[in-house]
């Protein structure tokens, strides 16, 4: 059995004092991932899909993404490009982001069709996000969920993670057509209620999986922060799943990145939508108690 999840990682460099940055790396679909492979058996290979450099820093970042349990078998390399960076700036104790992500390898995703039907042959689950489409060229975005549907067709299940960051996007015509276009190839969608609020005017999380369902999702389940999930599947109707009271966030990178992966996995071994939107709630709960995307300790058994 296979998961693969799909998109950017980038290379992550923290304040670490006195001048010094931290470099790690980081993306929204790699965290998916991380967390995939802590709660899915041994039996399943969980891959992490994307396009990195040939240079030292991609070939630390392959070596990171195989260190942390995932396979490479979905990576490929681009021979002049590198990967993205952010760096992350602290003033007042407010973070703020730098990107320097525009020529990125990942944006070469779809540029090959063969290589990227060969990196989703065979999956079992292939997930991608807002993200993964907003970094593509628009030409590439069509190709990309061309690619997908034919996946799905050949028997994957594809999960989509809305994921919205308005500034990826060329305009906010571009950004709707592309939640639109991800969404009408995937069987899970996995968006943000006060965002699909501000993109699709849906004045209640029904509207939003009315409108995703007639697009062709099976099942979706729409996230509130800290209120109830509304999650759906075709086969079984609409449940609320009010998640885990959290008296502190700490730090809430990585809530919904989590909850794909606890969504996903559940879903995976056979869970109704709402069994797997309160697995997923329990777990985004306890990833926003840590600091940081990817929280160990829940898995290791320190969890303070
Ligand atoms: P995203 O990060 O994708 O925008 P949300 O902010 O809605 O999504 O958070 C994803 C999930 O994380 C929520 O559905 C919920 O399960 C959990 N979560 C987020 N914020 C809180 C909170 N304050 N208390 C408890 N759970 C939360």
């Amino acid at each position: 059995m296979n998961f693969l999840s799909i998109g950017e990682i980038m290379v992550e460099l923290a304040p670490a004092g006195e001048g010094l940055l931290r470099q790690g790396f980081a993306g929204d679909t790699f965290n998916t991932a991380w967390y995939a492979r802590r709660l899915l058996p041994p039996g399943w290979t969980v891959s992490y899909g994307t396009v990195i450099g040939e240079d030292a820093v991609s070939d630390d970042m392959a070596r990171f993404i195989a260190g942390e349990g995932l396979s490479t078998d979905a990576l490929a390399r681009h021979p002049d490009r590198t990967v993205g960076l952010y760096m992350i700036s602290l003033k007042d104790g407010e973070r703020s982001f730098s990107y320097w992500r525009g020529q990125s390898a990942a944006k070469t995703l779809a540029d090959d069709p063969v290589r990227l039907a060969d990196m989703l042959k065979g999956r079992d689950t292939i997930h991608f996000s807002g993200i993964t489409l907003a970094i593509l060229p628009s030409d590439a975005r069509r190709a990309f969920c061309d690619a997908l549907a034919t996946a799905r067709s050949d028997g994957a299940h594809v999960s989509f993670d809305t994921n919205l960051r308005p500034r990826l996007w060329e305009s906010p015509d571009a950004m709707r057509d592309g939640l639109t276009l991800g969404a009408s190839v995937a069987d899970t969608v996995l968006p943000s209620f006060d965002e699909e609020q501000t993109v699709f005017d849906d004045t209640t999380p029904e509207d939003t999986i009315a409108r995703y369902a007639n697009g062709g999702a099976t099942c979706v389940a729409v996230k509130n922060g800290g209120a109830a999930v509304t999650a759906w599947a075709a086969s079984e109707g609409s449940a609320e799943i009010a998640p885990p009271r959290v008296a502190q966030v700490v730090d809430s990178t990585a809530a919904g990145d989590s909850f794909a992966a606890g969504f996903l996995c559940a879903r995976a071994e056979g869970a109704s939508a709402a069994e797997a939107a309160h697995r997923a709630a329990d777990l985004a709960s306890r990833v926003i108690q840590h600091r940081g995307a990817l929280a160990p300790a829940i898995f290791t058994g320190d969890e303070t």
